[in-house]
């Protein structure tokens, strides 16, 4: 039996507000104190620039960060290490996707993207575009908001569709595609995959060979991990035809000014000195969580989202946004005339944090006929009294503004 009491107290901010209702957890997670306390061990007792010092500090860091990448490929069940890049976040990690990946595509090739995506995995393609004379095929979404597959089948049988960016779980709306089918229709068109998993990886299983996708990207602070850190995973098969897209130190094997030979791969794609201190973090909110029952959590999450769901289908006036089958334990939410910002106010006046706005989802926003939400996000450490609470003053409140 999941104790949520004992999970919760893992994490200090919210044993510092013993008041506070968070549930904006897709935006970002809380930390448990393993995390902070990892973070602050690396500075006290390891610190140092990687991969090129000879001190027994320097080989601590470099053995503190790649020992994080392969704690990385273990999570995501990676084939090797090396198909793990570190960045700065999923949307740096889509931009180097898009800076790499992107440029073995040539003018007059198209890149599917789902209506779907947060900007991050939208922008860079469309960027990319511009740049190379590649179109993008919007890819519609069905009644429920789920992905159009029939759409999905005809978009792939174009013979100039050469890559698919979808996401594994939307942030707008939680649903939740499913992947593996998607990638196994866009491997027979020999179409790339390119998967934002930011909002999954805190809750679903990850498995990239499963999955059979291409790429697959995420940021470490929506999975208890801190903000500064990114991965994109890239099968060693495409990682071994793409160029570098950042250059300066420690991207390269000799430099002249005759001509400059690259770092085998990863290394290529990581130039600068990385991000050390976030790279332990991450490793040790991975680690943490492989070692939580995450069946278990899961179960919690879908519960209280059950519990959520229900509850605001009793409250006059509420409109939630997104059917899918399979949804994450998130819920977009309007309120008629009433602007979700004004409802966001109250509840935060009542300490109950929640996200008002576009989500960085405006194309999905428009497909719906609306400009703004207010997204209802939940974690493990969540509550049924948190829900509860939320609920109640949500209700007041739309009581009070209709
Ligand atoms: N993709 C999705 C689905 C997201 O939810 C987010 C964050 N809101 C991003 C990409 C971008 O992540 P970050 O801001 O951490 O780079």
């Amino acid at each position: 039996m999941f104790d949520v009491a004992a999970f919760k107290q893992q994490f200090p901010l919210l044993g510092h507000y013993p008041e506070l209702i968070y549930l904006d957890n897709a935006a970002t997670t809380q930390k448990p104190r393993c995390v902070l306390d990892a973070e602050r061990a690396y500075y006290e007792t390891s610190n140092a620039n990687v991969h090129r010092g000879a001190h027994r500090l320097a080989v601590a860091a470099t053995e503190a960060y790649e020992g994080a990448r392969d704690t990385v490929a273990r999570f995501l069940n990676a084939a090797s290490s090396d198909e793990i890049i570190f960045t700065r976040g999923a949307t740096e990690a889509l931009n180097l996707l898009a800076n790499t990946v992107g440029m073995l595509l040539s003018p007059g090739d198209e890149i599917i993207v789902s209506t779907l995506e947060h900007h991050a995995n939208l922008v860079p393609w469309q960027m990319l575009a511009e740049r190379r004379q590649l179109s993008i095929l919007p890819l519609g979404i069905t009644a429920s908001g789920e992905i159009d597959l029939a759409e999905l089948a005809t978009f792939l049988a174009r013979p100039r569709a050469r890559l698919l960016a979808i996401s594994h779980a939307s942030n707008a709306i939680g649903s939740i595609q499913d992947i593996q089918a998607i990638c196994d229709m866009s491997r027979q068109h020999n179409c790339l995959t390119a998967v934002d998993g930011a909002q999954a990886v805190a809750h679903l299983p990850v498995d990239v060979q499963a999955l059979g996708c291409d790429m697959y990207v995420f940021s470490g602070h929506k999975v208890y991990a801190p903000t500064g850190i990114g991965v994109a995973y890239i099968h060693n098969k495409l990682l071994q035809r793409i160029p570098p897209w950042q250059g300066g130190g420690e991207m390269i094997e000799t430099v002249a000014f005759s001509g400059t030979r690259y770092a085998t791969p990863p290394g290529h794609l990581e130039a600068g000195t990385p991000p050390i201190a976030q790279a332990v973090g991450l490793a040790a909110a991975l680690t943490w969580l492989a070692q939580q029952d995450r069946a278990a959590l899961l179960a919690h999450e879908t519960a209280l989202h059950q519990q959520l769901e229900d509850g605001l289908r009793a409250i006059p006036g509420v409109v939630i946004h997104g059917q899918a089958a399979h949804k994450l334990s998130l819920s977009a939410l309007t309120f008629g005339h009433v602007h979700p910002y004004d409802v966001a106010q109250f509840l935060d006046a009542q300490q109950i944090a929640v996200r008002v706005g576009h989500h960085c989802a405006q194309p999905l926003q428009q497909a719906l006929g609306i400009t703004s939400s207010l997204r209802i996000s939940l974690a493990a450490y969540n509550t049924a009294d948190d829900v509860a609470r939320c609920l109640a003053v949500l209700a007041d409140t739309l009581d009070m503004l209709n």
